[in-house]
């Protein structure tokens, strides 16, 4: 065998275009992966943060309403205290404190659950207050500058929260003017605490806070976050809430609150670093980190309540899909590619086929020009021997054509030249019939009437045919037409009859039989012998190129065509080319048969319509 040798750049080279195709495609399957991720990543947190708002808003729907409900509990309250001809006999100085009163509003004060109740008169000054008997009483005190006051003074319902200034105690007050005739006498105040509603809300899932006008936090569900604000304040505003005394000058923080992105008019990203006091809340919820903030404003003040609903789940969602998505895509990348690298395989390798195919084609019609060529070979050896007969007939006949005209016997001159005339004749068909069988023809197919194949060879094959003494059968109608070309099957039957004759070499029995018949759409040509048949270590073999049993004639004395192999490939590919098929097998009584399948085809009805090729041969005029 022989070894193909490569150099070594050659040998490497598809290696390094795999490598070179790789290092593309790595970035290129990277690149889609990391895109799946950010697409999956944005998809998956846009629908979490969705909703988060959507229950952020409910939260936010029911606190504020809560709250609301609590404050709106105490609207009236205040205003009510106008109603007692004791509060108003008192701030309008009608008469001295009476310590019933005291007592009233204490009691007042139990039942309605609220932090302190008390009177001013038009001055500002506490007359009666509920918590008159404690040390830190309120009694005397000028609050005149309180926010409330003013309000109330002025006629209006005065809303404030704010601290206390004896107890520090953060409440909401709700204060109202005192009228008697239209005038404005007095002011009563109720102190409500919010803390029990701020409790309940420690135990819910998301933090909540309440801010009031200034952007200070006064309620949370984080203590710690009182009294923080929520943005930052400047020196004059501090310096007015001392002054005021309003939230009893704590230090007013800041929260550490940072907006990150606004998703909506009411929501925005925000992010909260620990409280600024480094102490972390014992709570249900997370108090730092990441949250979803949805503010809305509280009816009948100016405070706005802000829900704090924590995203580290949406974002860790949103990561292990951005995750699954990327490894999904890089995997889906992957089998993609690898289907598309087996297509292109599969590709080449039918490209290859075919190439293989194309070139065994050609090769196989060389070897059909070269089988030609051979029977040539083996024809001229046996035309030379057929000729030098006639030749040298000619040779005497025209001496004795001579003598006769010298002798003046002009009869036996003429019947002379006839014979000389007829042996030119076959002559000349004889050499007519080689050149014919030399031409490589394409052999484009057309309708034949199979018989002039069929006598054709058997007539090339005459003298052989003659000395064999063989007996040939030819049971071919005229009708029986099938789609090849005359000349190439012609070549056919020449291998298959001379076969036959080899095979019957040596008998005196020999017999030879060439029959044609229409079998539906195909046309079926055999030629049997009653020769020694086709041995089984034979068959799976006799199409097979330069395959013989046959030893290579040494000298021109043998009459067998001289085993080249190649008679039976070549005819097998001939027959293939017409869209038929050629096979061999053992008759009935021994002996071999081979067929010759052929599509059919119908004759032109124009009998002059005769190609040239189908009359290549007259019949053999007969020897002198
Ligand atoms: P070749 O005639 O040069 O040997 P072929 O391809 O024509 O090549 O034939 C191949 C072989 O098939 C022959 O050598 C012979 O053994 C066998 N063979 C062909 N025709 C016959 C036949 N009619 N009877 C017996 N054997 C045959």
């Amino acid at each position: 065998m022989m070894r193909r040798s490569l150099s070594l750049p050659a040998f490497f080279m598809p290696a390094a275009r795999r490598l070179r195709t790789i290092g593309l495609l790595l970035p290129a399957l990277a690149g889609l992966a990391l895109l799946a991720g950010v697409v999956g990543f944005r998809v998956s947190e846009g629908m979490g943060l969705a909703a988060l708002q959507e229950t952020g808003h409910h939260r936010l729907d029911l606190y504020a309403e809560s709250l609301e409900r609590e404050i709106d509990k105490y609207a009236y309250f205040p205003a009510t205290l106008g109603l007692e001809r004791d509060v108003l006999d008192l701030v309008t100085g009608r008469a001295p404190l009476a310590w019933g009163l005291n007592r009233y509003l204490e009691r007042l004060n139990e039942r309605a659950g609220t932090l302190s109740i008390y009177v001013l008169n038009r001055q500002g000054r506490v007359l009666a207050t509920s918590n008159w008997n404690r040390p830190d009483s309120f009694i005397g005190e000028d609050l005149s500058y309180r926010p409330y006051f003013v309000e109330a003074a002025a006629g209006r319902q005065g809303r404030f929260f704010g601290v206390g200034t004896t107890r520090g105690e953060a409440g909401y007050y709700l204060s109202s003017p005192l009228t008697e005739d239209g005038a404005i006498v007095g002011v009563a105040v109720v102190k409500v605490s919010l803390e029990q509603l701020e409790q309940s809300w420690s135990t819910v899932e998301a933090p909540v806070l309440v801010a009031d006008e200034n952007g200070v936090v006064i309620l949370a569900s984080v203590p710690s976050w009182k009294f923080t604000t929520l943005r930052p304040m400047d020196e004059p505003t501090r310096r007015h809430f001392d002054l005021t005394l309003q939230y009893n000058a704590r230090p007013l923080q800041a929260l550490g609150l940072t907006a990150l992105d606004r998703i909506a008019a009411d929501a925005e990203l925000v992010r909260l670093s620990r409280p600024a006091d480094g102490q972390l809340e014992e709570a249900v919820f997370p108090v730092t980190g990441g949250f979803l903030a949805q503010t809305a404003p509280l009816h009948g003040t100016g405070w706005t309540m802000t829900v704090l609903s924590p995203v580290d789940q949406v974002t860790g969602m949103a990561w292990t899909r951005a995750a699954l998505a990327a490894v999904g895509s890089a995997f889906l990348g992957i089998l993609l590619l690898m289907w598309v690298q087996r297509r292109r395989h599969l590709l080449d390798l039918e490209r290859k086929v075919e190439e293989r195919t194309r070139n065994l084609r050609a090769a196989q019609d060389e070897l059909v020009h070269a089988g030609k060529l051979a029977v040539i070979g083996q024809l001229s050896a046996g035309l030379a021997h057929e000729l030098n007969q006639p030749l040298a007939a000619l040779r005497t006949l025209s001496g004795n054509t001579v003598k006769f005209l010298q002798r003046g016997n002009l009869d036996a001159a003429q019947g002379n030249l006839e014979r000389i005339a007829h042996l030119v004749d076959a002559m000349g068909a004889l050499t007519s019939q080689l050149k014919s069988f030399a031409r490589k023809s394409s052999g484009a197919p057309r309708p034949v009437a199979v018989r002039r194949p069929i006598d054709n060879a058997l007539f090339l094959l005459e003298q052989r045919l003659r000395r064999s003494g063989v007996a040939v059968q030819v049971d071919a109608p005229e009708d029986v037409a099938a789609l090849c070309n005359p000349n190439r099957l012609e070549q056919v039957l020449v291998n298959l009859v001379a076969n036959a004759l080899d095979a019957l070499t040596g008998r005196t029995d020999g017999r030879l039989t060439l029959n044609a018949r229409t079998e539906g759409d195909r046309v079926c040509i055999r030629v049997a012998d009653n020769g020694p048949g086709l041995p089984a270590e034979v068959l799976p073999r006799l199409f097979e190129p330069f395959f013989t049993t046959k030893e290579a004639a040494k000298d021109g004395s043998k009459e067998g065509s001289g085993g080249l192999g190649l008679g039976l490939a070549i005819s097998a590919g001939i027959v293939r080319d017409f869209g038929g098929a050629l096979t061999g097998a053992n008759g009935p009584d021994g002996g071999a048969v081979f067929t010759i399948d052929l599509p059919a085809a119908a004759l032109p009805t124009d009998p002059t319509a005769v190609q040239a090729g189908d009359l290549l041969c007259p019949t053999l005029p007969p020897s002198p």
